[in-house]
């Protein structure tokens, strides 16, 4: 096919959008590809669902080669399922509920393990007919927080996503694999660079969980590596090695200590110094710092919570939330400290917490027999010495605190190296969380119902174009893979010559007659003007009918590596065809 750039609806645009930060946001604008209509929600223009299109085309290969076999359920849902997996309140805000007519709750599906759970059931009742893998390509909604970088974090989104009905645990393991076989080889047909990570499993529930990240300085997902074993885990999923237990007997007694404005680390550091308390060089990891936060239970509770992190590490937010999960955790008003005296800001320590009844959990770090400098819960006090198991016991551990750069991995084999990702997709073992809900069972081989147990898997198919632009583009514009491009080649007539316009239209027949989809640029604005749309575009080869023409060449550039070749201009598409080819 071709596509005549005078007449495509594209308008490419010289200056970067206001409100983009990333490059991939930047150029998939710039270049036409997609529009803003409100925060992380976009329209698609040509060349973009082109692009869109071919990788769900490439998703659906390799989805059907596992021998998954595609639905689609409705994006409006009624709320009854998710009433029944408890998910329209565990999903909080992210949740985009509405009202019919009548007054009947509904949602816009953020991902449909209820729905397929209950497609299966309405259909299937033998084990013969089991296993099953359905899937969908399909648009889904949440309200996300903070939507960013234009589709790479949108409210409104394409997914894929599929669904394993198993008879036993076996065959959700192999379903399981295979999906991470098929991904494996989606995102190197889509030439991305990414690693597999272990995840904690979130709002979905379940076991076995492993992330698809993309590597990118501007991914949200902070994973660790460790070189030595090959271990690698999303920092939400690493388990931090708890403390081996220390005698508690001989150690001396915990002593308060007057020590004015010191409500920092740093300060109760040097404090600490100055007095020599530990008879040695203290550090911030021989403090405690006590962070409190305010949880808001799915059932509407609120709950004060203390969180004690040895107070050379800081709390990361997203551990933080993903232990925390499904309550969602807010940060404590002047009105709370108010009505909690007993919290003395900066000199916070666990007595006052466990003398109040707020729940206070700890860093695995914080083990038995450990101790510690901490709050003494009056202005300008502190305690040294606190020991854990002896003076205070935590109501639990939690994995809140940073992970590090250079700290040990948990299989012990060396230190943690840190990078940042993008999440492009997703494999849950579920379990029977979801055929529990809606009792999804079949009557198996000795007549016996047997409950069936489910994987869930996503990837982001939308997200995925901005990734690969993230990872792919230079500073002139987008590149896309062969296996992606909205066209297969663009050519540029650079000549305004008769005859050069004619042999460009011509050339151009040849490509098309030979099955390619051309993106021909024959409208009349500068050379200058076309080439640097064709480099913004980004389609991996571009042909220009330029100068040449008259000594009887064009010249084939290879958008990726830079290269440009003359090539003679009879039999030119041939000759450009066995390079793409090639
Ligand atoms: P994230 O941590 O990035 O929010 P998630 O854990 O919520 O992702 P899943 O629920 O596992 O993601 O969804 C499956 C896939 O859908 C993800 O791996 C990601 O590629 C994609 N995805 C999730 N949320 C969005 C979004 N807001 N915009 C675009 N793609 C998304
Ligand atoms: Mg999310």
């Amino acid at each position: 096919m071709i596509t005549r750039l005078s007449r495509l609806f594209l308008r490419t645009l010289r200056d970067d959008p206001a409100d983009a930060e990333v490059p991939s946001h930047k150029l998939l604008v710039r270049a036409g590809y997609v529009r803003r209509i409100a925060p992380g929600v976009y329209s698609w223009l040509p060349l973009g669902l082109r692009t869109l299109r071919r990788i769900e085309d490439v998703v659906r290969q390799e989805m059907d080669a596992i021998g998954a076999q595609e639905i689609s359920l409705p994006a409006l849902l009624p709320r009854e399922p998710y009433e029944a997996t408890n998910r329209w309140t565990e999903y909080g805000d992210a949740l985009f509920r509405l009202q019919d007519r009548k007054g009947g709750d509904y949602l816009l599906g953020p991902t449909h393990e209820e729905l397929f759970a209950l497609t299966v059931k309405g259909e299937y009742n033998s084990y013969k007919d089991l296993p099953v893998t359905l899937y969908q390509v399909q648009t889904k909604y949440r309200d996300e927080e903070r939507p960013r970088a234009g589709i790479l974090r949108g409210r409104e989104f394409v997914m894929k996503d599929s669904y394993s009905f198993d008879l036993d645990d076996d065959g959700l393991r192999a379903s399981y694999a295979a999906h991470r076989g098929a991904y494996q080889k989606i995102f190197s047909r889509l030439g991305v660079e990414y690693v597999i990570v272990a995840a904690t499993s979130g709002a979905m529930g379940g076991s076995a969980s492993e992330e698809f990240l993309a590597t990118s300085p501007v991914g949200e997902d902070t994973y660790v590596t460790c070189l030595e074993s090959g271990y690698a885990a999303n920092v939400e999923a690493v388990v931090t090695p708890a403390a081996a237990p220390i005698p508690i007997e001989g150690q001396p007694a915990a002593v308060e200590y007057d020590t004015p404005d010191t409500p920092t680390i740093a300060t109760l550091v040097d404090w600490a110094n100055a007095e020599n308390v530990l008879g040695r060089t203290a550090t911030a990891a021989d403090t405690l710092k006590n962070v409190m936060v305010k949880l808001r239970h799915p059932d509407g509770k609120t709950e004060i919570l203390g969180i004690g992190v040895p107070g050379d590490r800081e709390v990361d937010d997203k551990r933080l939330e993903a232990s925390l999960e499904p309550a969602e955790v807010e940060l404590l008003t002047e009105a709370d400290f108010a009505a909690n005296p007993f919290l003395v800001k900066g000199y916070i320590g666990p007595k006052a917490l466990q003398a109040n009844g707020v729940r206070y959990l700890v860093d695995p770090r914080v083990g038995e027999g450990s101790a510690w400098i901490t709050g003494a819960d009056s202005p300008g006090r502190h305690v040294v010495g606190l020991v854990v198991g002896r003076d205070f016991t935590p109501d639990g551990t939690i994995e809140a605190a940073e992970v590090r750069d250079g700290d040990p991995s948990p299989d012990g084999a060396g230190p943690l190296v840190a990078a940042r990702g993008i999440e492009i997709g997703h494999i849950f073992q579920l379990g029977r969380k979801y055929t529990d809900a809606f009792d999804v069972d079949v009557l198996g081989e000795n007549g016996k119902p047997v409950r069936l147990t489910m994987g869930s898997y996503g990837v982001g198919v939308s997200r995925l174009m901005a990734v690969v632009a993230e990872q792919q583009h230079d500073e002139k514009g987008l590149r896309w893979p062969a296996e992606i491009a909205p066209y297969d080649i663009h050519v540029v007539i650079a000549n305004k010559d008769g005859a050069a316009r004619d042999g460009a239209e011509a050339v151009v027949a040849d490509l098309d007659a030979a099955g390619l989809e051309v993106l021909f640029d024959d409208r009349t604005a500068s050379p200058g003007v076309k080439f640097k749309d064709a480099e913004l575009l980004g389609m991996p080869w571009i042909l220009v009918i330029g100068r040449g023409w008259a000594e009887g060449t064009v010249e084939l550039r290879n958008r990726f590596t830079g290269e440009a070749e003359e090539i003679p201009a009879v039999g030119a598409a041939a000759a450009v065809l066995a390079r793409l080819r090639g």
